[in-house]
């Protein structure tokens, strides 16, 4: 027997629908019972993206089989409505946020890392390696890929809706919230390694002249040996955080 059900998905949830099924109550047919997991996926919407599930008025977790009938509301992560009485379905959030990029995002990785934050990417990535690594070291995965972010044991993940890299930075500042965690030229845009200040002195053979009677703070990469300065990537990179402090 045919069975339906109605949906309504919240927020930025919608992004990942066909214009016809955003932002409003829909009704969707299945023959066999099916986990709401399952089902939210087969509609396009990645789980990692999803905060709370409502059926009929009441929270469920994932493996909850839909119901003929039922009447289901799917929210993403957010912030102001009071929600504390519910059953969320997101692990909770990695303390000491750490990233692992798709091979699509290489400009976003150079981008995290002049923020400080702790950011793997290669361009010859394999999708089971990037979910193997993202699993071992507690990683996020961001992806412009979304089917990546549907397997199942992917835990913290999210899709990078925009394709400017100056608005992909402050969609994963926003949606992880990492404001307050930004510490500019504490990592090398190179290999990722922790950067250390050096005197000008140690190094200055080996700067161009410009950068020489310009410059006066320095910063090290010890893995790769490559060298830091506040240049004009530097500056266009403050204006940018600037306006995210202002968000
Ligand atoms: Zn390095």
């Amino acid at each position: 027997m045919l069975k339906k059900v109605t949906f309504r998905f919240y927020e930025e949830l919608n992004d990942f629908l066909p214009s016809t099924k955003r932002k409003k109550r829909f009704e969707h047919n299945f023959i066999d019972r099916t986990s709401v997991k399952d089902m939210v996926e087969s509609l396009g919407v990645p789980h990692t993206e999803i905060d709370l599930i409502l059926v009929n008025g009441n929270s469920v977790d994932f493996s909850y089989l839909v119901d003929n009938g039922d009447d289901i509301s799917v929210y993403p992560m957010f912030e102001s409505l009071d929600i504390t009485n519910l059953q969320r379905l997101r692990a909770k959030p990695l303390r000491k946020p750490k990233f692992i990029l798709d091979v699509h995002l290489g400009t976003l990785a150079k981008y995290m890392r002049m923020l400080g934050f702790d950011t793997l990417y290669k361009n010859n990535y394999k999708d089971d390696e990037i979910v193997k690594i993202s699993l071992k070291e507690k990683r996020a995965i961001l992806t412009k890929d979304r089917g990546i972010l549907k397997r199942s044991e992917v835990t913290h993940g999210y899709w990078i809706r925009s394709t400017i890299t100056k608005e992909q930075i402050i969609e994963v500042i926003k949606r992880f919230d990492l404001k307050s965690q930004i510490k500019e030229l504490s990592r090398c845009l190179l290999c990722n390694s922790l950067l250390k200040k050096i005197s000008k002195e140690r190094v200055t053979d080996r700067l161009p002249q410009k950068v020489k009677d310009s410059q006066h703070e320095f910063y090290h990469c010890k893995n790769c040996d490559k060298i830091f300065w506040k240049g004009s990537h530097y500056t266009k990179m403050m204006g940018i955080i600037e306006k995210i402090r202002l968000l």
